[in-house]
């Protein structure tokens, strides 16, 4: 989840405003990044600047414009995702999007921007030339050099060459791929790749893909058609994005060749190819849908194939796994990155890449940024071998100071964290830790009564669920029932009466004591009937 202010003496800009997506979820849909420092501060915000369309970069624009509302920058094709993102929430009303185009500068209070074209696994992503009354940032987005791009359009290294040339003092750059020393090959091999793959093939073949890929759309639209075969689109995003890419001319697709799921099936299945989501085996996606056979109308037979057009992301590597050999099973045919290495490449720049970016930009100051702790330090090493001596490795809440004298330091921190979403909802920390402990260890249920003293004034029942026990639930049972009894009396000790308050945390204690097996802690719920008071829990 990016999300970086740039923070002058006139106010901030935000660059991105990604969210997360969690795995083990406890019914968290998203993650978005927390925004206390930027709320306290919502009257110096000036606006956010989005670099691209991902979910990394734009999902969390919503939370933070329903918090202020400010304008967006954007290019063309992340505009109109962050629309149709918007129009989910009916309580954004008028956002305020502007569009931006490479090479054309525009100011945002005392700050100068300059989006330059980038290329990525995405159509319309940007670098930026951020200057500042103190400093020239240049932040790269997530970015790599490919030299022919299937668009014919690349990574501007011209305008940023005489960047470089005219001096850059901050230079923000992409370390997700730095463990991966050599170029990648090109987004026009992995075309060439799929069509001759998918001409071997006899039965119906679906590729899977992240859809937001609109190059590697077309190219499995060009190899469909090269093959002669029918393409039905299946997964919301996956349409989502082909009309958001037809709308603004980055994707052709004739007419007559897109057909519906339902009419898929009653052709020749070697005249079918069909897009679907669910490379990361997202339970209602299409792809394990079409697994479990639960499809409403696209359906899959022996001898059919499905090729993953993608890579799988740290996290669902066990759904992957499990989803191929569901197909498998299934008899079919199965092609992905192990069985055939050029169905897919990285939109991020390799350590080649990223060497050349410093050459260019030869900037005095480095901080890498997008990837893990690893990702980071290594970026930071290869920036300081290269000769820039002033890096900074920033984690999330970190504060680098750029100081007059010409020198990039770190400067303390701010609030961060984590905000959980359900349905649209943030869930209090507290409450998701309540739904850990629940589906963890099971939860202990406990009615009791005192008397006029506080102490139990009949025995009681306890209920589990899901709580893991060593002996008979009833011995058990007789255990907690005691112990409660002495929690009780020691908490009250000589004085004349115990507050209900008090009797129900003493209870408690004793039941999670009674009901703690190894490292398992259930959830307790006590609820106290006091005389004449009301029932407390
Ligand atoms: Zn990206
Ligand atoms: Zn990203």
């Amino acid at each position: 989840m990016n999300c970086l202010a740039i923070e002058t003496d006139d106010g901030i800009v935000v660059v991105d405003c990604g969210v997360t997506f969690p795995h083990d979820n406890y019914g968290v849909d998203l993650v978005h990044p927390d925004f206390t420092y930027l709320w306290e501060r919502r009257e110096q915000v000036k606006a956010i600047l989005v670099t691209h369309g991902h979910e990394d970069h734009i999902g969390a624009i919503p939370f933070l414009l329903r918090m202020m509302p400010v304008p967006v920058f954007a290019p063309a094709y992340a505009r109109m995702l962050i629309e149709h993102r918007l129009s989910e929430h009916e309580d954004i009303v008028d956002p305020d999007l502007r569009t931006i185009v490479p090479r054309r500068a525009f100011s945002i209070g005392d700050i100068r921007i300059e989006p330059l074209r980038v290329t990525h696994s995405i159509p319309d992503a940007n670098a930026f030339c951020i200057d500042t009354p103190g400093a020239r940032i240049f932040h790269t987005g997530d970015f790599k050099l490919e030299e022919d791009p299937p668009d014919g359009q690349p990574s501007d290294e011209e305008r940023f060459a005489e960047l470089g040339e005219d001096g850059v003092d901050v230079l923000l750059s992409d370390s997700t791929n730095v463990d991966v020393e050599v170029r990648t090959n090109s987004e026009r091999s992995v075309g060439s790749a799929l069509r001759e793959l998918v001409r071997k093939l006899e039965g119906r073949v679906v590729i899977g893909l992240f859809a937001s890929n609109v190059h590697r759309l077309q190219s499995i639209v060009d190899a469909a058609l090269f093959c002669d075969r029918q393409i039905c689109l299946l997964g919301r995003s996956v349409q989502t994005h082909v009309r958001a890419a037809q709308t603004l001319n980055k994707l052709r697709i004739p007419s007559d060749a897109l057909i519906a799921p339902e009419e898929a099936m009653r052709l020749d299945p070697e005249r079918v190819l069909a897009i679907a989501t669910g490379t990361q085996a997202e339970p209602v996606s299409a792809l394990s849908r079409l697994a479990r056979n639960d499809h409403p109308y696209f359906k899959l037979q022996r001898g059919d194939a499905v090729i993953f057009s993608s890579r799988t992301i740290p996290g669902s590597e066990r759904q992957v796994s499990a989803l191929i050999c569901d197909l498998e099973r299934a008899g079919i045919d199965v092609h992905f990155r192990s069985t055939d290495s050029d169905v897919h490449v990285s939109g991020h720049a390799s350590r080649a890449e990223q060497k050349r970016m410093i050459d260019l930009i030869k900037p005095r100051s480095f901080i890498p940024i997008h990837g893990t702790y690893h990702h980071l330090k290594r970026h930071a090493d290869l920036a300081r071998s290269m000769g820039i001596e002033n890096t900074v490795l920033l984690e999330n809440g970190d504060v680098a100071k750029w100081y007059p004298y010409g020198k990039l330091a770190m400067d303390g921190g701010v609030p961060h964290g984590r905000v959980f979403i359900d349905d649209g909802v943030s869930i209090a920390p507290s409450i998701l830790e309540e739904r850990r402990q629940m589906g963890d260890s099971g939860t202990v249920y406990a009615q009791i009564t005192l008397d006029k003293n506080g102490l139990l004034s009949t025995p009681f029942a306890v209920s589990t669920r899901g709580v893991l026990l060593d002996e008979p639930a009833h011995s058990i049972e007789a255990l907690a029932r005691d112990a409660v009894a002495e929690q009780l009396r020691q908490a009250k000790g000589p004085r004349e009466m115990l507050m209900p308050e008090e009797a129900r945390d003493a209870a408690a204690r004793a039941l999670r004591r009674v009901y703690r097996l190894g490292s398992r802690r259930p959830l307790v719920v006590v609820q106290v009937k006091s005389p004449g008071g009301p029932i407390i829990g």
